[in-house]
């Protein structure tokens, strides 16, 4: 057995068609896991059936949130195999976003800031999808994308080279033959979706030169528990990281945090800097973030994670319920993951909430939202009905989408569900 199948606590649920519940971290292996929420049970998240089927026998899988007292990660309590998560129709571009669109503009300016790279450096983009992240550095610098899905056929008609299979030993080696060992490898948002964390872990370490730097960015725990975005746990996210957490899991792979920093992606995330051990010097920052964190992720204050995300549902309710009672229509907007498991946990259904909108061209469109019977159709419809109230799906992004959707022409008041329900004239 290598050293990287030890580290693989689980057996893997890819391939399985079915799902492995988690009884040992995901990182550190201890089996003495405490529970700190339990949402229900959910139905995956990009299973959507068409608009008129009639429902039919479907499967919904537990959605708990563990803590490794030893390792401090936040991780679900079951990984499903990513065959049923992501199936082939599965489509989600990087470039739509704004806020991903600028972050990546800026991770250039930082890292160019921070740790200047030559023209002759090569930096490898780990899922790289369209090409939005590398487009940045295409210009000064040698670019390589890995992405197993049709989003890499994008990032080629972009110019920039992409080796179009999943990340690992094969990709890799592939990468390495091509252009060399990398001076940056990036992952960002892809770090809390595989199962199996060492062995990419692994994969990347190799990838990297003497001097690389390693730059992931993950949806932050702090951000997740303070804001309440509980709306984030679902099925896709196995891990939910602190720098607490991520330190000890990349030290294991003989890695070193350099350098780390919050920034505002997904409702709030954290980008890791990290080196081979002891080859670069290490920021301020991350004692200051880690202290931070003591303070921030108490168990005692995890604890109180539960009695909020009850309080926040009741309390949607009773706004829903107040708003229905005076007979006002409502509108959801937008079908992020992310509504699945608000529309799932709260109990919002078709009797509720009389239809979600989506932008013109979304693959979400004609279909019902996860679980329910609510249509998910197109976002004119909101324009021509004008309901009294929109409910707002991506509430994280609340002050980017309200004036949009009202240059657009709707005249409605907005519901903005977390963390505390709130009405937005
Ligand atoms: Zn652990």
């Amino acid at each position: 057995m290598s050293l990287n199948d030890a580290k693989n606590f689980l057996p893997l649920a890819a391939g399985t068609q079915r799902s492995v519940v988690v009884d040992k971290c995901q990182v550190c292996g201890n089996p003495d896991l405490k529970s700190l929420l339990f949402l229900g049970f959910l139905p995956p998240v990009n299973t959507m059936a068409l608009i008129g089927s009639r429902p039919q026998e479907q499967p919904a899988y537990p959605a708990e949130m563990l803590l490794c007292p030893r390792c401090q990660l936040v991780q679900l309590g079951l990984i499903v195999d990513p065959a049923i998560l992501f199936p082939p129709h599965y489509a989600y571009t990087s470039g739509t976003t704004r806020i991903l669109r600028e972050n990546f503009a800026q991770l250039y300016q930082e890292v160019m800031q921070l740790y200047p790279l030559a023209k002759t450096d090569l930096v490898v983009d780990v899922g790289s999808n369209d090409g939005t992240l590398l487009g940045n550095f295409q210009k000064g610098h040698r670019v390589c994308g890995i992405e197993p899905t049709n989003a890499c056929k994008i990032a080629v008609e972009r110019g920039i080279q992409t080796i179009n299979s999943f990340f690992g030993r094969a990709a890799v080696a592939a990468a390495l033959k091509a252009h060399g060992p990398a001076s940056v490898v990036t992952a960002t948002n892809v770090f809390a979706h595989i199962e199996n964390i060492h062995e990419i872990l692994n994969c990347i370490v190799a990838l990297l030169g003497p001097q690389g730097l390693f730059i992931s960015e993950s949806h932050y725990l702090v951000g997740l528990v303070e804001t309440l975005q509980y709306d984030t746990i679902y099925h896709e996210h196995l891990r939910y990281y602190s720098l607490t957490s991520l330190k000890y899991l990349l030290e294991s792979e003989g890695l070193e945090v350099i350098h780390a920093r919050l920034i505002p992606t997904h409702g709030g995330s954290i980008r890791v800097y990290d080196a081979r051990k002891g080859s670069r010097p290490v920021s301020a920052a991350v004692a200051a973030i880690l202290q931070r964190e003591a303070e921030a992720l108490r168990v005692e204050r995890l604890r109180q994670f539960k009695s909020r995300v009850a309080a926040s549902k009741l309390g949607l309710m009773a706004l829903l319920k107040q708003l229905k009672e005076q007979g006002a229509r409502l509108h959801g907007v937008g079908a992020p993951s992310r509504a699945s498991t608000l529309v799932n946990h709260v109990g919002l259904d078709s009797n509720i909430l009389e239809c979600v909108l989506e932008i013109k061209g979304s693959y979400k469109l004609g279909k019902y939202m996860p679980g329910t019977l609510i249509p998910v159709l197109e976002e004119s419809k909101l324009f021509a009905d004008q309901p009294e109230y929109a409910l707002l799906f991506s509430w994280h992004i609340a002050d980017e989408l309200i004036p949009k959707l009202r240059s657009k022409g709707y005249r409605g008041k907005f519901i903005v569900p977390l963390p505390e329900p709130r009405i937005v004239d």
